[in-house]
């Protein structure tokens, strides 16, 4: 075998891979997971909306909220996140 056909049987093997890190991420919660319902604020119980306007690279790569009336911080699965000091 040359070099593409391994590149392509490492991409082949990579898909399932994601799709079980995904699958796993969403049971156990983690940030791989994908989060369809809607989360409300730890803090105040605001709900937050679906659409969000990520407020900073970490929540726009993993998810995550801002509440819009505490301004607290959670994940996408509506955990408060320690914001560092
Ligand atoms: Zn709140």
């Amino acid at each position: 075998m040359d070099i593409h056909t391994y590149a392509g049987l490492a991409l082949l093997a990579a898909l399932p891979l994601g799709l079980a890190l995904i699958g796993y991420g969403t049971i156990v919660k983690n940030r791989w997971g994908i989060n369809l319902r809607a989360v409300s604020c730890p803090d105040c119980g605001t709900e937050i909306g679906r659409v969000r306007a990520p407020k900073s690279g970490n929540q726009a790569m993993w998810g995550g909220h801002t509440c819009p009336s505490c301004g607290c911080e959670m994940d996408k699965w509506g955990r408060p996140i320690a914001r560092p000091v």
